[in-house]
């Protein structure tokens, strides 16, 4: 085991390309099917489309278009990792060149976000777990400051 590495662990198993350090060459991972060319998030045994189990599994683009969006003014239930006390943040779906939409949380000034604006993908430090491992989680935030 190689102890200078930090562990960190993907928040979704199969959605984030490894290693997982530096996070700035962090991508999220798809599959895309070899018979139809659809393209699913993370590692997918199978096509939803088609049902082929032949798929290719590549790294998605790092950039996209913000798709639609909507900010979450109220903490959600449950076990919510996120900022305490609880700050509104925004959630969207990120169109990709790839051909697919992601749901993701979006960082910067929830009051400037347009439907249409350029995004990019963004890996960080979300939370330690009880491994002691950091989970690497991640977002979209507009590409250009306004
Ligand atoms: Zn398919």
């Amino acid at each position: 085991m190689d102890v200078e590495e930090e562990k960190r662990v993907p928040i979704g198993e199969g959605l984030l390309t490894a290693p997982l350090n530096p996070l700035e060459n962090v991508r999220l991972l798809g599959s895309r099917c070899k018979s139809c060319g659809e393209v699913a998030l993370a590692t997918v045994s199978s096509c939803s489309n088609c049902g082929s189990e032949d798929l290719d599994v590549i790294p998605l683009s790092g950039t996209g278009t913000l798709w639609t969006y909507t900010v979450i003014r109220n903490r959600p239930p449950g076990d919510y990792r996120g900022a305490d006390p609880f700050v509104p943040f925004a959630e969207g779906l990120v169109e990709l060149p790839d051909g697919i939409r992601v749901l993701s949380p979006l960082g910067g000034d929830i009051d400037k976000l347009a439907i249409g604006m350029e995004m990019k993908f963004e890996a960080s430090k979300f939370y330690r777990n009880a491994d002691g491992a950091d989970v690497i989680a991640f977002k979209f935030v507009p590409s250009h400051k306004a």
